[in-house]
Parts: C-alpha cells; sequence; structure tokens
C-alpha cells in the first residue's frame, strides 16, 4: 500500500479504463496485445464510426472486413480472429451479453476467458477487472520491471518472475478493493511510461526513489 500511496500522490487517479461501456473495454484489452493504446483508440473509433461497436454486429461481420476495421492496432489477422473468438465465447456460453458474463464468480471467470484462443492472462485480467469490476490483479512488463529493480522479485528465478506469482504478490498484500487495484495499475503502467523506462529510468523524480535505496 505504501507503492500504491506514493504512485497515487505522485502521479492522482489514473480514471481508468477508457471505454465508454464494458463491451468497449473488453474489446480494447484484446486490441492492445502488443501495441500503444492510440493505436487501439483508432481502431475502437473507426468501429464505431461504422455502427460495429457491438456484440452482434462484431459476431455478424466478415473476418477479413473486421481486420480492415481495427488495422490501425497492429496485428489485425490475428486480433480479428481473437474478437471472433471472444464474441463466439460470449454467444455460446452467455447469450452475448457482458453483464451475463459479469455475474460468474471471478476464477470461474478467469478460467473461461482463458480457454478461448488469443486471450491470456494479462487480457483475462483486464477484462475481469475494467470490465466485469472484480478484483483481480493485472500483471504487465511495467509491473515486472520496477519490482525487478527494486529486488522484490528475482530475475533470474522463473518462478518469481512469473505472472502468477506477481499477480499473488499483490493480491496477499492488498485488500479485495476493485478501486484499489484499478488504480494500481494504470499507475504502475504511468511509473513505467514516464520514469521507469526499458532501457534508462529517470529515477531521481520518481517517487519510489526512496524504495530504491531501502532494496
Ligand atoms: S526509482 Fe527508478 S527504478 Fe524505481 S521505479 Fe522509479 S524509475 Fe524505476
Amino acid at each position: 500500500m505504501s507503492i500504491y500511496d506514493s504512485l497515487h500522490k505522485a502521479f492522482g487517479p489514473r480514471h481508468w479504463w477508457p471505454g465508454e461501456t464494458p463491451f468497449e473495454v473488453a474489446i480494447g484489452a484484446i486490441l492492445t496485445q502488443n501495441t500503444a493504446w492510440t493505436n487501439v483508440e483508432k481502431a475502437i473509433n473507426r468501429l464505431k464510426e461504422h455502427n460495429l461497436l457491438t456484440a452482434e454486429h462484431i459476431r455478424d461481420i466478415d473476418t477479413n472486413l473486421l481486420a480492415e476495421m481495427i488495422r490501425s492496432s497492429g496485428y489485425y489477422n490475428q486480433k480479428a480472429k481473437k474478437l471472433k473468438a471472444f464474441i463466439d465465447f460470449l454467444f455460446s456460453r452467455y447469450e452475448g451479453s457482458m453483464e451475463k458474463m459479469a455475474e460468474t464468480e471471478m476464477w470461474a471467470l478467469r478460467h473461461e476467458l482463458l480457454q478461448i484462443n488469443g486471450i491470456g492472462m494479462e487480457t483475462a485480467d483486464s477484462i475481469i477487472l475494467y470490465a466485469c469490476y472484480k478484483p483481480i490483479f493485472v500483471v504487465d512488463a511495467y509491473t515486472r520491471r520496477f519490482l525487478i529493480r527494486h529486488n522484490l522479485i528475482k530475475e533470474d528465478n522463473p518462478s518469481d518472475i512469473s505472472y502468477t506469482h506477481i499477480q499473488k504478490l499483490f493480491m496477499n498484500n492488498l485488500p479485495p478493493d476493485i478501486t484499489i487495484y484499478n488504480e494500481y495499475h494504470a499507475l504502475i503502467v504511468q511509473l513505467g511510461k514516464e520514469l521507469c523506462s526499458k532501457r534508462d529510468p529517470d529515477c531521481s523524480p520518481c517517487p519510489l526513489i526512496n524504495l530504491l535505496t531501502l532494496s
């Protein structure tokens, strides 16, 4: 919580996830794999302009045409298939309803989402937290990076740097509070983008510098 408090004080609330509806959030979580959010925004706006951002429309549109619509998000052929796979699941299991999907118990839903082709742990957890409002912690490369730099996990220990271990590290040390989980992940992304970059971390203005001297 002290890391959270320091980041929150420095960066303020992040107002995540950018999306008007749970469905839009889920689509964004799939499209943002391996690309910058600005590219996802363009793809989502294009879908909106063509009135395609509904489960029914994405189910019914030709996969090649869908790929064309989301071209700006990169890997668009693969991502069109992933979107279709998610929508197939949503209809076969929940009649196309995000609300019905969100009624499922959190870990059971996670298990279901991970069976879908193209949905990994980070995407599944983003959908569960930001579209279904359940308290699960989302782990990404920024999270792993700052934990390694602060000696909270060991880079050379595969089990230490695993997604599941890092997720437990947070969830075992935080209250199961959706607002905190929501903000925490968003704050870590801000930290990674603004200060804790891959090559050249800018530690002197960083709110976590005291933690660095302790570690
Ligand atoms: S103090 Fe440095 S290493 Fe630690 S999170 Fe900030 S920028 Fe990264």
